[in-house]
Parts: C-alpha cells; structure tokens; sequence
C-alpha cells in the first residue's frame, strides 16, 4: 500500500522509512512510502495552534488530495521558562522562517541570564496518520467507515547551553544537549544515527507504527 508523507524535505523520508521498516519488520514490505514533494503537492498553510494540530492538518490535507493514507509530523522545540516558546513558532523564532542561525541567537539572548541549572527544554514531534474514508474497512455492524486520524507525541528531555557546539544536525541542535546523551554532547556532535535513536521524532513515529500496521492489514 501506498502511504504519503506530507514532507517537502526529502531528509525525512529515508529517516521515516527506516522506523517504519524497524517496526513492522515483515510487514514493511507492504507499504510504500513516497513524499509529498515527489508528487508535487503543495504545502498547506500550518494554521494549527499545537504540534498536533499542525500534523494532523498536514497529513489530512495530503490525504484529501491523494485519497492515499498520509503521514505527517510536525516539530519544534519548547524552553521550560520559555513557557510553551518557540514551541510551533521554531522554525521561524526570530522572524525569517528558516534562520536557524538567528533563531539561536534570539533564544540565547533571551534566557542568557538563567541559570545552568533552570535551562531545561525538550523537542516535541507530534506524527500523525489520517487514512481517508474508503480505505478504511467496514465495521462489524455494517455502519459505514469513517476516515481516521490517529497522533502520537515524541519527546526528548535536554537543556540549553550557552554556546553553539557541532556541525551536524539542524535547527536548535548546537545548543542542545539531549538528557539520554550521557557524555554530555550536543545533538549537533552526534551522529545522526545516534541522536535518531533518541530523538522526538524516532518516538513519535514509533508511537505511530501500530496504526501504519492496522491500515495495511485493513
Ligand atoms: P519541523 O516541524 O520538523 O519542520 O521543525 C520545525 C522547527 O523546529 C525546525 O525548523 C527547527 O527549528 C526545530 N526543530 C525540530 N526538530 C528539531 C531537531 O531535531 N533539531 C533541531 N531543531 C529542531
């Protein structure tokens, strides 16, 4: 079966399909996931007011589009003291959507006088499945399907340091250093297979994989 993921950036789909394919193990040969950006679809506008929202709205609009199950995440990083900031507004923290460079320097800036020890922040992936009405199978009463969409939340604990540190990774990563990286490296000095093994969006999607699993077995 074919599923969709809302995605313009073709580094997350490699990254989806590999905890797709972990998950289901024998099953994963049943499905085939392709990008949004490979279909040409175009992005929609993310008028949610949470990760779940935003995933949900991303993943429903490429499934209205395609009549094809869809998947999609929606990401960003929240700073204890920060409240619920960046929070949706990550990507675009500083004004320009993209600047990750200046995104950093903003929140730097903005919580330079806390300190270590009340620096605590955590990257949220919200990852949604909505599969459209006709793929969905009858119900045992004869009533008729209804479309579903199901979302699971992935998190991972850190803090904020005080200086960039690393080159890999994107986003937040240089200021990050993950809770479960006990040598004390940011999620931009880890590779990407380690700081995959952790990240919010490896549980998300993990979360999500028992519902990939029930649409092909549908
Ligand atoms: P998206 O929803 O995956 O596009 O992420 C939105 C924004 O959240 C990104 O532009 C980054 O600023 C931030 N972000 C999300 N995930 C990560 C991550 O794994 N590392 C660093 N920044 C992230």
């Amino acid at each position: 079966m074919k599923i969709v993921v809302a995605t313009h950036n073709e580094g997350k789909l490699p990254e989806i399909r590999t905890i797709i394919a972990a998950e289901l193990g024998d099953d994963a040969r049943h499905v085939e996931l392709v990008s949004a950006g490979s279909l040409n679809l175009p992005d929609p506008v993310e008028t949610g007011v949470t990760f779940e929202e935003n995933a949900l709205l991303k993943a429903r609009d490429v499934a209205n589009r395609t009549g094809l199950p869809a998947l999609a995440d929606d990401s960003g990083l929240i700073v204890d003291v920060l409240g619920a900031a960046p929070g949706i507004l990550s990507a675009r923290w500083s004004g320009v959507h993209g600047d990750d460079e200046a995104n950093i320097d903003l929140l730097l800036a903005q919580i330079a006088d806390i300190p270590d020890a009340k620096r605590g922040a955590r990257f949220c992936c919200d990852a949604a499945l909505v599969v459209p009405e006709h793929c969905v199978a009858r119900r045992g009463d004869g009533s008729a399907p209804q479309a579903r969409e199901v979302a699971r939340l992935g998190e991972m604990h850190g803090t904020i340091i005080r200086e960039r540190r690393g080159a890999n990774g994107f986003g937040y990563d240089p200021i990050f250093v993950p809770d479960e990286q006990k040598g004390g490296l940011t999620s931009a000095e880890m590779s990407a297979e380690e700081k995959n093994a952790i990240s919010h969006r490896h549980k998300a999607f993990v979360a999500l994989a028992p519902a990939v699993r029930s649409v092909i077995s549908e």
